[in-house]
């Protein structure tokens, strides 16, 4: 067997203890003689996963008691719609794009009412967030709507917006890697296969006073408050990677939780930083303040050396570290499960890259 360094933005690498026991247990699940995959999501023993997975998340994240945590499908995507549909209630949110998916979330606002951009760090290609003390709320709105972290362009909030209307946050791409105050925000959501589980499955944790009125148009798979009524199990959920979380959140608890991951988060990600910052051939473009610790886009300035970069780089085991089709050159992806060996492997071959190229 062959592991490489896998710096993918999503699906993304899982942590390898994490993987073995889903390969140890596959055949047959805690003595039922039957692989997770098979087993009826009403029997007991799969519920007993659902609960686990949910009480985890509360542990981690020190989540209230009056929000709900649910585990729901259709990508963080499908939430883009399900924000407007459970809280639009006077028809008009705040949106900051400062990406991609934040112009998405923008974009299907606007289809259920009116959707006001208040900040847009587009005109210097995403590299910043918007200062917050210059933002203009809009009165009476139902939401303030942000992505926490910007997985295409490698940004982050390094502090979160102060409002009257709750904070929504797409948090896909660095849920458990940041100490949050879950009680500043209205709701968070997080599509799993970034810093999670496999795709499959979205985290969603609500308040619970603000989701007992979704419009009459919500469809009733996007309703929050039946998600939560039912456990996660008003249908079918996505069983395996429901068990996949379940396995990563004990393996992220084993681990000393969110607080030791972001330590060793921050840490890899410095080490990364500072030989881009010090090297004569690599740059990274992002505003340094908001620097995600996530997702670190590159560039060599030439399209010609990027492309040999990615190949070579392939060829040493160090794999998709192709940037975005929006930015182009390199993207290192280094969630929680990416081990500091591989960012110290990364490092090595970039200097050698250096002198060999620069
Ligand atoms: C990947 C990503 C999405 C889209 O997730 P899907 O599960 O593919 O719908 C949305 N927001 C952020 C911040 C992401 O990183």
């Amino acid at each position: 067997m062959q592991r490489v360094y896998n710096f993918a933005a999503g699906p993304s690498t899982l942590p390898l203890e994490v993987l073995k026991k889903a390969q140890e247990e596959f055949l047959d699940f805690a003595g039922t003689g039957m692989s997770v995959t098979e087993i009826s999501h009403r029997d007991k023993n799969y519920e007993a996963i659902v609960r686990d997975a949910e009480n985890l998340v509360r542990e981690l994240l020190n989540v209230p008691d009056d929000y709900c945590v649910i585990f729901v499908q259709g990508g963080a995507s499908t939430q883009f719609a399900a924000v407007p549909l459970n809280l639009m209630h006077n028809g008009v949110a705040d949106y900051i794009v400062t990406g991609n998916f934040a112009k998405k979330a923008y974009e299907e606002g606007k289809i259920y009412g009116t959707a006001n951009k208040i900040g847009d760090s587009s005109d210097k290609v995403y590299t910043y967030i918007p200062e917050l003390s210059s933002l203009k709320y809009t009165e009476g709105a139902d939401y303030l709507h942000i992505t926490s972290n910007n997985t295409i362009f490698g940004t982050r909030y390094p502090e979160f917006p102060k409002c009257k209307a709750p904070l929504v946050a797409d948090m896909s791409s660095e849920i458990f890697s940041r100490e949050i105050n879950v009680a500043d925000f209205g709701v968070i959501y997080a599509g799993a296969q970034k810093n999670l589980a496999p795709a499959g499955v979205t985290i969603v944790i609500a308040k619970r006073s603000l989701i007992q009125d979704p419009l009459k148009i919500c469809p009733t798979m996007l309703k929050w408050s039946v998600q939560d009524a039912n456990g996660s199990l008003y249908n079918t959920p996505p069983a395996f990677s429901i068990y996949m979380a379940d396995l990563v959140l004990k393996n992220l608890k084993e681990k000393g939780g969110v607080k030791a991951m972001n330590e060793a988060d921050e840490y890899k990600a410095g080490l990364l930083y500072d030989f881009i910052d010090n090297s004569k051939l690599f740059k990274n473009n992002v505003v340094k303040k908001y620097r995600s610790i996530m997702n670190v886009p590159f560039v060599t300035g030439s399209e010609e050396l990027d492309a040999k970069f990615i190949a070579e780089a392939k060829k040493a085991g160090l794999v998709s570290l192709k940037g975005h089709r929006l930015v182009g050159g390199m993207r290192a992806s280094i969630y929680n499960a990416m081990p500091v060996e591989g960012v110290k492997a990364l490092i090595q071959f970039m200097k050698k890259f250096e002198v060999e190229n620069g």
